[in-house]
């Protein structure tokens, strides 16, 4: 059988490789590959090649390292297909979806070719007579980045663009369910100039992620994934003295004014809830429904959940394919019980969808909840799969109550006509990422992207010039020449004028 290995230095290598886990084809249900699962002496070789790459990697000027990183987009551009189909050979998703993960990572790249303008400081001559004053950006040092199965390229691609083109060297631990994606990616780097040891994939579980979290030639970590592991990773990380940002899981809501174009909602809807099977941390989860727009919009919903092209991802016409494993699988279907058992009306049941050719696949349709309360656990606990939840409201001021009562603040959306509400809405809910008729505002690359509350732990975003300044530190520089002045000793506390 095919093995995932790690690359470290500027090779494939197994490693110690005494564990591995099965890597599925989620639309066939069946195991196609194992990927390697790191032990301690795997993470000492990334750390050490990470750690000996760094100097002369940081003391490239900007402009080389953005150089490496054009060939690199380059690249990308021409396999974006290939990669594409890797990721939707071991994710699951529709490969037009997975074409959408790459762009949007590599719009990143894009941006980290910036950097010689993104490291720019600050400047002020003449701070007092004779003085001036500046600020610079450095990079840290060895950075990890720890990513989720969900989007095995973009995420990634968050991280690392902007971390190398700072002047960090990378350690990439992806997701063991989906790991193809990084290697290519370490290859392709590689191929583009990249000297050996600048970027590193480890392959591996819980034992690779604290291997990483606890060594002291780790400077920062970034990680992306469900709540309790990213508040584990920014607790764990920030006791053994990193830089952390942690991103975690969701429930994101759309909340629908009367007002609002239903033509367009409901497409808007139909995509954010059901795109990727519901597999996204953007994804549309609770459609908050206020006042009489509620039957309407259940009833055109119902009808089109029902109509929704399910098939493995290489189908071209598929609009949904598979959830990842068997066992997320169990567990979406688990909630779908648990919300009738708990008194939502169950409008659509995707349960026990079988596609012709693909029997043994991962395969749920889509799900449909209709009053839905804040009490029920579908409501309170983000369920990553096909399943949208119907909660009724009967005014904006009750939705955004509602929402900022939810644990989580990563996105929403308001549908409406009325720009008022829309600002009063911008303005005052707790949420991270905010659309006005736009499903899922996953910021540009250019922006930073970042939820609130316990989507978040952390202070920095990611991507953007957020991700510029959590992959630097700033230095302040105060510089004096000698030309003539006094040379007397200072003993109180230094003014300059
Ligand atoms: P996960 O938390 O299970 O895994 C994420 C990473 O952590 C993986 O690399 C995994 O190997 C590692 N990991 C898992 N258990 C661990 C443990 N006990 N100790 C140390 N490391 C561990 O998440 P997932 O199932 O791969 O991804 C889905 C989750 O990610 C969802 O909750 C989703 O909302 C979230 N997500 C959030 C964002 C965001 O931007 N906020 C983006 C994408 C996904």
């Amino acid at each position: 059988m095919l093995q995932i290995p790690h690359f470290i230095n500027g090779q494939r290598t197994a490693g110690a490789a005494q564990r591995h886990a099965a890597v599925f084809n989620p639309a066939l249900g069946r195991s196609q590959a194992q990927v390697v699962l790191a032990e301690a002496q795997d993470v000492e070789a990334a750390v050490a090649a990470a750690h000996a790459a760094f100097p002369a990697w940081a003391a490239l000027s900007p402009l080389k390292r953005s150089r490496i990183l054009f060939r690199f987009k380059s690249i990308l551009e021409e396999r974006q297909r290939e990669l594409a189909a890797v990721i939707s050979s071991e994710h699951g998703k529709v490969e037009s979806d997975a074409q959408g993960e790459v762009q949007r990572g590599l719009e990143v790249v894009e941006f980290a070719c910036g950097i010689p303008q993104l490291l720019k400081g600050e400047y002020t001559e003449q701070v007092a007579t004779g003085v001036d004053a500046w600020t610079m950006r450095q990079p840290l040092g060895v950075v990890a980045g720890i990513t989720p199965f969900n989007f095995p390229a973009m995420v990634p691609m968050w991280m690392f663009p902007v971390a190398l083109a700072c002047g960090n060297s990378f350690i990439l631990k992806p997701s063991e369910r989906d790991p193809s994606a990084s290697l290519l990616i370490a290859e392709w780097l590689k191929e583009a100039g990249l000297p050996d040891g600048v970027f590193n994939v480890l392959q591996g579980d819980k034992l690779a992620v604290d291997g990483l979290l606890t060594h002291p030639d780790v400077a920062a970590v970034s990680f992306v994934g469900s709540t309790p592991i990213a508040r584990y990773i920014y607790e764990t990380g920030a006791a053994h003295g990193k830089r952390v940002q942690a991103l975690g899981g969701a429930k994101n809501h759309m909340v629908v004014l009367p007002d609002a174009d239903l033509d367009m909602t409901i497409e808007a809807l139909m995509g954010a809830a059901y795109g990727s099977a519901g597999e996204r941390c953007m994804a549309i989860s609770v459609a908050v429904a206020v006042g009489e727009v509620g039957d309407t919009l259940v009833a055109r919903l119902a009808e089109r959940t029902r109509q929704l092209r399910i098939n493995i991802g290489t189908d071209p016409k598929a609009e949904m394919g598979p959830l990842v494993t068997r066992q997320h699988l169990d567990k979406v279907s688990g909630y779908i019980a648990q919300g009738v058992a708990e008194g939502a009306a169950l409008v659509v049941d995707g349960r026990g969808l079988v596609v012709p050719g693909c029997e043994e696949g991962f395969f749920i349709g889509g799900s449909l909840f209709d009053h839905v309360t804040p009490a029920m656990t579908i409501y309170q606990e983000e369920i990553f799969g096909p399943v949208l939840a119907v909660v009724r409201v009967d005014s904006l001021d009750a939705a955004v109550r509602l929402i900022n009562q939810h644990a989580y603040g990563n996105g929403t959306a308001i549908f409406t006509r009325n720009g008022g509400a829309a600002r009063e809405f911008a303005h005052r809910i707790q949420v991270g990422m905010v659309g006005i008729n736009v499903p899922i505002p996953v910021p540009m690359a250019f922006h930073s992207f970042g939820g609130w509350k316990a989507s978040l732990f952390g202070d920095h975003h990611m991507h953007g010039p957020e991700g510029v300044r959590f992959y630097t530190r700033m230095k302040a520089i105060t510089s004096r020449w000698p030309a003539g002045r006094s040379h007397v000793a200072e003993f109180a506390m230094p003014t300059l004028g």
